[in-house]
């Protein structure tokens, strides 16, 4: 059995002020990590308070991106070890934004998720198509590229271990999300496609996110479906009782 995860992305949302009223709204009530991993995925100038608000609950923290350098000449960038020492445990990375306004390929990703297992932190591996490749019935092929790329040169141990969440781009901050039974059949394309490159084991082990306009009315739709795990989720993490409302329903 496949433990639930649920992350939270604030994509560039929050002053810090907000940040520390919403970790203090939520950390007593964050449900079990035996039943459900509670994640929020912050921007990186609040993840230091937010590792500090939680310690000692299971609220767990994730970066929305790093470097895949530890140390260096690279302006502006955030250095995986400097992550991990604060106490992140999760990285999400590839998200459809990163990719689209900051041009990042798969190979960078690939990269990144190398950087991220190297300093034994979790990454989320995004993977999504356009409405312009879905309308074209090319998704499969799609997710299927960018998997066999974003896995590349990792180990069957990191693979299983790892999160990936499938996000079409069109359901993405749209309130069109995909129908449970599309993100079923994706998120079961990202599984086999795992399969083909680790293994039966690996494929059963790997979790797997729908991400794309989830909220607590819908939720439990995703999470009845076989391959989908968790839920990567955008706009409706924003507010505590929303984000509370999501653990509450897989828990
Ligand atoms: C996201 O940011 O990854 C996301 C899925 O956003 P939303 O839930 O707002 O669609």
């Amino acid at each position: 059995m496949r433990k639930p995860i649920i992350a939270g992305n604030w994509k560039m949302n929050k002053t810090a002020s907000e940040a520390k009223a919403f970790a203090e709204a939520v950390k007593n009530a964050i449900p079990s990590n035996d039943a459900v991993d509670s994640v929020i995925g912050a921007p990186a100038l609040f993840l230091e308070t937010l590792v500090t608000e939680a310690k000692g609950t299971d609220l767990k923290i994730a970066a929305q991106n790093s470097y895949w350098e530890n140390e260096g000449a690279f302006t502006g960038e955030t250095s995986p070890a400097a992550l991990a020492d604060l106490g992140v445990d999760y990285v999400i990375i590839g998200h459809s934004e990163r990719r689209e306004y900051f041009h990042e390929t798969d190979q960078e990703i690939n990269k990144k998720a190398k950087a991220i297992f190297a300093n034994n932190m979790t990454p989320i591996l995004c993977c999504g198509e356009s409405l312009e490749t879905y309308e074209a019935n090319q998704t499969a092929d799609w997710i299927e590229t960018q998997i066999t790329a974003g896995l590349e040169g990792l180990t069957a141990e990191q693979v299983s271990a790892m999160v990936i969440a499938y996000e079409p781009i069109w359901a993405i901050g749209t309130g069109k999300s995909a129908d449970a039974t599309i993100a079923d059949t994706i998120c079961g394309v990202v599984r086999q496609t795992v399969e083909k490159l680790y293994g039966k084991e690996v494929s059963e082990a790997v979790r797997i996110q729908y991400g794309g306009s989830v909220k607590p009315e819908n939720i439990a739709e995703y999470m009845a479906k076989e391959n989908v795990d968790g839920a990567l989720v955008g706009g409706a993490s924003l507010q505590a009782d929303s984000f509370l409302a999501l653990l509450d329903a897989v828990k």
